[in-house]
């Protein structure tokens, strides 16, 4: 096998070909944008597959969190608890909100939020008399969190759970889907992600007054008068028809996206299970998860870093990237409060030896056996 000349990139847009006659019908009907028959169909068919009574079509998936934060009440001074271990975008909107985001570790068999650091951070905002306004849960690479743990512990407190299934599109815990199980779930289309309407979110919840003030909100906060009247400040968050058509045609394949998504991680794993020092991110019991990434740890028993693999996989025309940093270790969070899962931190133990493979669901064959040949290569 020789070097590809192709860049194999971690993760990319998968197009089957109907995008572009759902597009086409977009532009026969001049529903350009803003709105139009396929953002209300996008909704109604997410909405459904989520099995949720209500869906919101928005512009990024972090505009559906920003807005779920504002349903959720969270305003200046606030507390939010949200994952460590998960892309900023699941945070940084309680920071539009002014809002004080507080880090909860992950544990070891989900590398999700930690129900024992959950518990813990939630004793101390008692002791502190300043419980959180919501509890951000982020589902890492798709992954479900212990659910059932992390939402009675949210119930006896009265907190609501803000779910971020950006990652998670098409995951399921116990048989039900990813989206559904807090106040408010969050999806993302982005270019990255499961499946892509070029860059889009949903907003999902089965409180259909959520959904119908966070359209309100998000469509500049017009009131209902025949000139333009305003009580209140918006945003301009909503989808534009021509990218929910996209969606819309992408979401008729992601049930094989997922599919193939976890045959990728099959094949890392019964290949790559051999090389000492090398594991996988777990899945956890009665999950589904979409292995959106397929993340496996190196460790210092291989001799190499992450970051050693990284830079040979680099010369190999390979991109692989680390876990997400913690968010509690980033700069811009300098201060913010954490809560590790017990005597370690185990998300920072993950951020030190993680590594995320290509995992594009239109990744060839030929490329996954260059992915593994040179992983085996430089861990040899
Ligand atoms: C991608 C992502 C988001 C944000 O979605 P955008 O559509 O890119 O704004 C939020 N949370 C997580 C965990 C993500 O991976």
């Amino acid at each position: 096998m020789k070097r590809p000349d192709k860049r194999i990139l971690l993760s990319y847009p998968h197009m089957s070909g109907d995008e572009i006659e759902y597009v086409r019908d977009a532009f026969a009907s001049n529903w350009i944008a803003p709105l139009g028959p396929h953002v209300d169909a996008f909704e109604k068919e997410t909405a459904e597959f989520a099995g949720v009574r209500s869906a919101l079509a928005l512009s990024s998936g972090s505009a559906a969190i920003h807005l779920a934060l504002i349903l959720l009440g969270v305003g200046a001074g606030d507390t939010v608890f949200c994952s460590a271990l998960t892309f900023i975008a699941s945070a940084a909107p309680a920071v539009y909100q002014n809002a004080v985001p507080v880090f909860i570790d992950s544990d070891e068999d989900t590398w999700n939020m930690s129900p024992r650091a959950l518990r813990r951070a939630f004793k101390a905002a008692e002791a502190k008399g300043v419980m959180p306004k919501c509890v951000i849960v982020a589902e890492l690479y798709g992954q479900p969190p212990k659910l059932d743990e992390i939402t009675e512990i949210c119930e006896e407190y009265g907190v609501p759970v803000l779910e971020d299934a950006a990652e998670a599109v098409g995951a399921e815990y116990r048989g039900k889907k990813c989206g559904s199980f807090g106040s408010i779930g969050v999806y993302s289309y982005n270019g990255n992600k499961i499946i892509t309407s070029s860059g889009g979110g949903m907003l999902l919840s089965d409180n259909e007054e959520y959904t119908a003030r966070a359209r309100f909100l998000a469509t500049q906060a017009r009131d209902a008068a025949p000139w333009y009247e305003h009580t209140e400040i918006g945003y301009n968050y909503r989808m534009s028809n021509i990218l929910a058509a996209l969606g819309r045609a992408q979401m008729l394949h992601l049930e094989e996206r997922v599919a193939r998504r976890r045959a990728v991680f099959e094949r890392y794993r019964e290949e790559l299970s051999c090389v000492p020092g090398l594991s996988f991110m777990p899945e956890y019991e009665k999950c589904r998860a979409t292995r959106w990434l397929t993340a496996v740890l190196i460790s210092p028993q291989t001799g190499k870093s992450f970051m050693d693999v990284l830079r040979y996989m680099d010369r190999q025309n390979v991109e692989c990237r680390p876990v997400w940093k913690p968010l509690h270790r980033q700069p811009v969070f300098k201060g913010c409060g954490y809560f590790a899962d017990g005597e370690k931190s185990v998300s920072d133990s993950l951020f030190e030896r993680g590594l995320c493979l290509p995992s594009a669901s239109a990744m060839t064959d030929e490329e996954q056996e260059w992915v593994i040949r040179s992983i085996k290569e430089c861990l040899s």
